[in-house]
């Protein structure tokens, strides 16, 4: 067996077997197969698809590939939340508090920004001293303790993803429905949670911008997880436009607190509450109705904010010191009309050129800048009326880039729905 055999195999369509995919992976890993060569495949493998087989067989190489964590000494059914990724995404820092405050366990690992997507750990740690390098034995202590903790990955977890996906995002391989699903199963099914709620982002934020790949995708996820008896629900949702009405590690946490308090935007609210109520009904085998009363009520009387006041203090966190710029400019519409389109993907990239996000690993993350829509798709705006707010801090950004991300229009059909689809 080699590495051009291989190669020449998917590039004639044909079917990998599970000794070969093993011999790719740990030919790249061990650094014997270069990744000039893996590129290639990765082409080839974006280009003509994997069948199902393979992309099992595939998650299943790389799953093994590393460590795999061990929950079993925290009691009740851990569900895991995953989301594809997209632009204002602080849904878990609101989920996590929330479904915890049912009395659900959450052990939530999370991850930091890709490109132009936000992460949940770098949104934390825009609360002065929060703490996300947690080992496991603390890990399991405070989720025993208080119920749930949101920590970067610990271990080594996954490395063949790891060095997969460094490649993949700079060979333009990203975008393949394989090779996406078999990253974020063999992820999610190394952190030892029994079953999965994953939020699939469909859009122009998203890596997924249509809904039949969305539910290729959702189908696959659901597929691999079934191999491995465990249960897998898809949500599919809409990142035309971004989430909530915050861009931006400090504005994000804040606007989490407030939908913690029940004061939160429709879509993020809406998104929260489906997602709480799915993950609820798994975790206590309760009706989804039932879940759903449960979580509506801890969003309105509190529990949940408390259950996200204890994590914080659990993790060291100053809850009264989040990051957010004190220097704003406020960018006004140059005509009246209804808000079209918000090209999530443009704002997000914005968002990383102010400092929100990283475009090297060494990068510093500046906490305090980013942007607060005051319109969202489907409001109506004055000519002059305020359109968004930037905040700024070092870097600094024009009117015409930001206004370049909003289309307005006379005219306005109708408001997109934020819930696309459910697949189990
Ligand atoms: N998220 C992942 O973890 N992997 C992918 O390939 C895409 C999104």
């Amino acid at each position: 067996m080699n590495i051009i055999e291989i190669i020449n195999k998917k590039e004639a369509k044909e079917e990998l077997s599970l000794d070969e995919i093993k011999y790719f992976i740990d030919g790249y890993i061990n650094g014997e197969i270069k990744d000039y060569q893996i590129s290639s495949l990765l082409m080839a493998i974006c280009i003509n698809g994997m069948t199902d087989d393979e992309v099992i067989n595939l998650t299943d190489v790389m799953l093994n590939s590393g460590d795999k964590i061990d929950l079993s000494s925290i009691n009740g059914i851990k569900v895991d939340k995953h989301s594809t990724g997209g632009v204002g995404d602080k849904t878990t820092l609101v989920l996590a508090p929330l479904v915890a405050s049912t009395g659900v366990v959450v052990a939530k690992m999370s991850g930091r920004g890709l490109g132009h997507t936000g992460g949940t750990i770098d949104k934390l740690e825009a609360i002065k001293d929060f703490n996300v390098e947690i080992p496991h034995d603390k890990f399991v202590k405070q989720i025993n303790d208080i119920g749930v903790a949101i920590v970067s990955q610990m271990g080594n977890l996954v490395p063949a993803d790891k060095k997969l996906y460094a490649l993949r995002d700079v060979t333009g391989t990203v975008e393949s429905i394989p090779l996406i699903a078999s990253s974020i199963m063999s992820k999610k099914l190394a952190s030892g949670a029994d079953k999965f709620v994953i939020d699939v982002k469909v859009g122009s934020g998203a890596l997924v911008n249509n809904i039949e790949d969305a539910r290729k995708l959702a189908k696959l996820m659901v597929k691999i997880g079934s191999h491995y008896q465990k249960e897998v629900v898809c949500v599919l949702t809409n990142m035309d436009e971004p989430l909530g009405n915050t861009i931006g590690n400090g504005l994000e946490v804040m606007e989490s607190i407030e939908t913690l308090k029940g004061n939160g935007p429709d879509d993020l609210q809406e998104l929260v509450i489906t997602l709480g109520s799915i993950m609820v009904s798994m975790a206590k085998n309760i009706d989804i109705t039932d879940a759903q009363k449960l979580v509506t009520e801890n969003l309105e009387n509190g529990k949940a904010y408390q259950k996200f006041e204890e994590l914080v203090k659990y993790q060291n966190g100053d809850i009264n010191n989040i990051s957010v710029s004190d220097k704003y400019i406020s960018i006004k519409s140059p005509k009246s009309g209804f808000v079209k389109h918000i090209d999530a993907l443009k704002l997000g990239e914005l968002s990383r050129s102010i400092g929100a996000g990283r475009y090297t690993k060494e990068d510093k993350i500046d906490y305090g800048v980013g942007f607060k829509l005051a319109k969202k798709v489907g409001d109506f705006v004055m000519e002059n009326e305020e359109l968004i707010k930037v905040y700024l801090n070092e870097k600094d950004i024009t009117a015409s880039d930001i206004l370049n991300c909003f289309e307005i229009d006379e005219i306005f059909d109708e408001t997109p729905q934020l819930i696309l689809e459910i697949i189990r």
